[in-house]
């Protein structure tokens, strides 16, 4: 008897001792860090968006591109879909590009922005992603940046022309081409050409 009053009395103690402390500790030690975890990561993501963002634009903006047309030429010229891929780096929705299932046996892609020629028709393959993909581009026609945006490490592709945002470079997915790169081109990017002499005279 006595020690099973000793065990409630124990029970009632530890009961006690840890109704107690619970709500002090949830006050002192929880919510302060839940706090600053809060104000750590809320504004972590948008910050380091526009981090990565502006330092990506500025690693372009740096760049000098032969071509050095300003925003507002670029207006001028471009489509509004055009300018927010090509100029703001935008993204098309995936299996809606002009381009995307098309395969011709010759012919030449160049920038829809300046007209350089980019790809040729023997470098397009059938990657099933949506995109345009291209295992090569023309040598030197392509820049390459590492993009850090939306938590990810991406090496990003211009145009070396005029900076013109195309897409993305993706390697070693095990494609059965001879570099194994993904070139993943928006089509809005590019224009095609059959006649690649044409295509050339233009750039
Ligand atoms: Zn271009």
């Amino acid at each position: 008897m006595r020690f099973q009053y000793l065990i409630r009395g124990l029970r009632i103690f530890t009961t006690t001792r840890t109704t107690a402390t619970l709500p002090q500790s949830f006050s002192r030690i929880p919510f302060p860090i839940s706090r600053t975890t809060a104000l750590k990561a809320a504004p972590a993501i948008p910050f380091l968006g526009s981090l990565f963002g502006s330092t990506a634009k500025a690693e372009n903006s740096n760049m000098s591109y032969p071509d050095q047309r300003s925003e507002e030429e670029w207006r001028a010229v471009l489509s509004p879909e055009q300018f927010r891929i090509l100029r703001e780096k935008g993204t098309e929705r995936p299996y809606s590009g002009e381009y995307d299932g098309q395969y011709p046996s010759q012919g030449v892609y160049t920038c829809a922005g300046c007209n350089a020629p980019l790809y040729k028709a023997s470098h397009k393959f059938k990657s099933g992603c949506g995109w345009p993909a291209y295992f090569d581009s023309i040598p030197g026609a392509v820049t390459r940046h590492t993009d850090s945006s939306f938590g990810m490490e991406r090496t990003e592709i211009v145009c070396s022309n005029c900076g013109g945002h195309l897409g993305h470079v993706f390697k070693g997915e095990g494609y059965p081409t001879p570099t194994d790169e993904r070139h993943c081109v928006n089509s809005v990017s590019l224009k095609f050409t059959e006649d690649e002499d044409k295509a050339k005279s233009k750039a």
